[in-house]
């Protein structure tokens, strides 16, 4: 299992490296996040011991289910699911950035809490371009309006965006939803902002779009629908 893990982690730096030499962009700009949804603390352990830095889960409770088993690990902690208001005060335990930040009310939430704590946290702003109604994130003609208000709240710092993006069997069709979160970052006139984009299946195609973090599980710890039938897209996103 573990030679495994390894192995598949040199594999998707090399897919990385690639890509990044094939868009002439340095492979020091495009961070590895491992995606680690009904992936076992093991495993995790394994990956995080073989030098990975950064990993996200989609859902409070795993973070809380495998937190004792992986608290003594230094490694940085996202949250990249859809955030319920009233699981708010939970993640903040875990989490030094929230990813999927794609509506007011969450941003009033968190807000409330960091300033109760005395702390802020990093964001990046979830949009929806691939404009599919199963899918959270806010819409692309409102980013800017939510990144002002965003921008309102001392206690958050937005550090960037982050899209799902269209999957695809076919992977051309897949680029429009990623060339879209580029041109939003140009178009809001902040090119600081690091674009959180590509998994799996695209990472190529969202490194060559201008990705800086690639958020990839399948391709390292295997495939997390095994004997069911199709691909569910609710479950990457709930
Ligand atoms: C599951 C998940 C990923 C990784 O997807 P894979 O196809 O398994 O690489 C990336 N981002 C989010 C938000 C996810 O939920």
């Amino acid at each position: 299992m573990k030679e495994t893990i390894i192995s598949n982690l040199q594999a998707v730096h090399q897919r990385i490296k690639a890509a990044c030499a094939l868009a002439g962009r340095d492979v020091q700009d495009v961070q590895l996040l491992l995606a680690t949804k009904t992936v076992p603390p093991e495993k995790i352990r394994m990956a995080i011991e073989a030098g990975e830095t950064l990993i996200g889960e989609n859902k409070v409770q795993e973070f809380r289910d495998k937190h004792e088993a992986l608290k003594d690990l230094r490694v940085e902690r996202h949250f990249i699911g859809h955030l319920q208001t009233n699981k708010v005060k939970d993640v903040l335990k875990y989490v030094s950035c929230i990813q999927s930040l794609d509506r007011l009310p969450l941003a009033q939430e968190l807000d409330k809490r960091l300033q109760s704590e005395g702390r802020r946290l990093d964001v990046f702003i979830q949009v929806n371009t691939s404009y599919e109604e199963s899918k959270f994130g806010v819409a692309p003609d409102a980013v800017e309006y939510l990144v002002k208000q965003v921008q309102a709240f001392d206690t958050l710092h937005i550090k960037g965006l982050m899209t799902i993006g269209l999957l695809d069997v076919e992977v051309e069709k897949m680029r429009p939803s990623l060339s879209l979160l580029r041109e939003i970052k140009t178009r809001l006139g902040m090119e600081h902002l690091k674009l959180s984009m590509g998994m799996s299946q695209d990472l190529e195609l969202a490194i060559a779009e201008g990705s800086n973090m690639v958020r990839v599980g399948t391709s390292i710890f295997g495939n997390r629908f095994l004997g069911k039938e199709i691909w569910n897209e609710n479950e990457i996103i709930s």
